[in-house]
């Protein structure tokens, strides 16, 4: 069975997001695709500005009759995540993304597809050509860089939109409205430490804590899912008695991901490792008990190794490193007291290495209240100082407090109603989103985000629903023809 994909609806916008998959535009590498989102807009007669970061701010006046109205920003970042399946050919910095129609589906073949969020960059661009929607003053804001630490929308300049309104289109459920993300901060301790020979006669053992399922820090911080360095701290200090010398302890990958493997270099007394691997096993059995569904897999082994320098940590500060991680807090902090199930503050336990005679720790702390957020550094801070470490922290970046009474969402909600017999559900994330950078440089403007079902985005998997996207698109203009008309009392 052949599906066309010329065939699907609505055209100007598949046109558009075909066009633009056709451009590779991995983050840090979207030029060719902002010229060419400039270059529609130009082609449209909409004045094009852009600044260093390479955002594309795009204007377009009202509908005859619709000057009066507040103007309303759509918004959508140009980057996509790349990633393909192990046996595809696939050059992200040259080839386009090869399209497939699936029934209602519609997928890549062996990558991403980059509907996250090339859907709404082709939306932004179709209701520029539309001739039909009665929408009031426009700006469309394109960012870049989204997808590797928001930094289009970090670098955007303060005030840049005159919009009230704005309309995030990076959203990927629909029925869905966005109103509301986290902030986050990064913080480092680092500690020295001073080493010394290994004691004469000790042979060297690798402990190693795996097995674990890990996940985006964001996303999955309240699912119950083992951290392998607090694991691996754990069965250190209840392996104290054996009388361990530390020489590196290491483990995690990014700041945004729930660490899943951590190990340790040991120097133990000849003699001892039968006894410890028992005891390590029982610390497996426990931790598997303790974890059950949420991580089953985790695993300990003791391995022995070469290493090739002798060389461990002072007991003391051995003692006080394998102290402060497992101390260091991990996991949700508090839920947020406005939309049940939302995790509001947490913290990830994100990274350890030891190297030139220091131990550094990498946490990243999220929150959408902004004073929880630093409280989770100042809280680590604190314990840092009694463990010997002095504490770093990054800029951060600012969260979106959700507002359940939000007149623009209840006002788009109000039109899905109309539209489709349902109200939108309210929900926020504990993710970050261009919303909280960008409402920091706009006091006062109003934002919501929505967007079309997908599924398994930032893996070869991304697949988005056709029809959905023709509900999403439906709902925009009516949306930008509401937000046109007189706005009600009070508002
Ligand atoms: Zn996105």
């Amino acid at each position: 069975m052949e599906y066309p994909l010329e065939s699907m609806e609505p055209r100007a916008l598949w046109g558009y997001f075909l066009a633009l998959s056709r451009i590779p535009r991995g983050s840090g590498n979207e030029a060719a695709a902002t010229a060419w989102v400039a270059d529609q807009a130009r082609a449209l007669n909409c004045p094009v500005t852009r600044d260093a970061a390479g955002n594309v701010l795009i204007r377009k006046p009202a509908a005859p009759g619709r000057e009066a109205a507040p103007a309303t920003a759509l918004q959508a970042h140009v980057d996509m995540v790349c990633e393909k399946n192990e046996a595809t050919v696939h050059d992200f910095l040259t080839d386009p993304i090869t399209v497939v129609r699936d029934g209602d589906l519609l997928r890549a073949r062996g990558t991403t597809l980059g509907a996250d969020d090339g859907i709404g960059v082709a939306a932004a661009l179709a209701v520029l050509a539309s001739p039909s929607i009665q929408h009031g003053p426009l700006e469309v804001l394109i960012t870049v860089g989204e997808e590797t630490g928001l930094t289009g929308a970090k670098a955007l300049q303060a005030g840049c939109l005159r919009a009230a309104n704005l309309l995030n289109l990076d959203s990927g459920k629909a029925g869905f409205i966005t109103i509301g993300c986290s902030g986050g901060l990064d913080s480092q301790a680092v500690r020295p430490v001073a080493l010394r020979a290994a004691s004469p006669g000790r042979s060297a053992w690798r402990l190693k804590v795996g097995g674990l399922k890990g996940g985006h820090s964001g996303g999955a911080i309240n699912q119950g899912r083992g951290n392998a360095i607090q694991i691996l701290a754990r069965a250190l200090w209840a392996l104290m008695p054996f009388d361990w010398e530390l020489a590196a302890v290491s483990g995690g990958d990014k700041r945004n991901a729930i660490p899943r493997e951590a190990s340790a270099l040991l120097f133990l007394e000849p003699g001892r490792e039968p006894r410890l691997r028992e005891a390590v096993a029982g610390l497996e059995a426990e931790t598997r008990a303790a974890l059950g569904a949420f991580d089953p897999e985790v695993a300990f082994t003791l391995e022995s190794a070469a290493p090739a320098v002798r060389e461990v940590m002072r007991d003391q500060d051995a003692r006080a490193v394998v102290a402060f991680l497992f101390t260091a807090p991990h996991g949700v902090i508090a839920e947020s007291p406005v939309i049940p199930g939302l995790v509001q503050t947490s913290t990830n336990l994100a990274k350890v290495a030891t190297s030139e005679g220091a131990v550094r720790v990498a946490m990243s702390h999220r929150s959408s209240v902004a004073s929880s957020k630093v409280a989770v550094a100042d809280r680590v801070e604190a314990l840092a100082a009694l463990a010997g470490f002095t504490l770093g922290r990054g800029e951060g970046y600012p969260g979106w407090q959700p507002d359940l009474e939000s007149p623009l969402a209840q006002r788009v909600s109000a039109v899905h109603e109309a539209l489709f017999g349902k109200p939108m559900a309210f929900r926020a994330t504990h993710g970050g989103l261009e919303c909280g950078l960008i409402g920091e440089g706009h006091p006062g403007l109003r934002m919501v985000s929505f967007g079309p079902d997908m599924w398994d985005i930032h893996t070869p998997d991304e697949r988005v629903s056709i029809s959905s996207v023709a509900q999403f698109w439906t709902l925009l203009g009516a949306v930008l023809e509401e937000l046109a008309s007189v706005p009600p009392a009070g508002a």
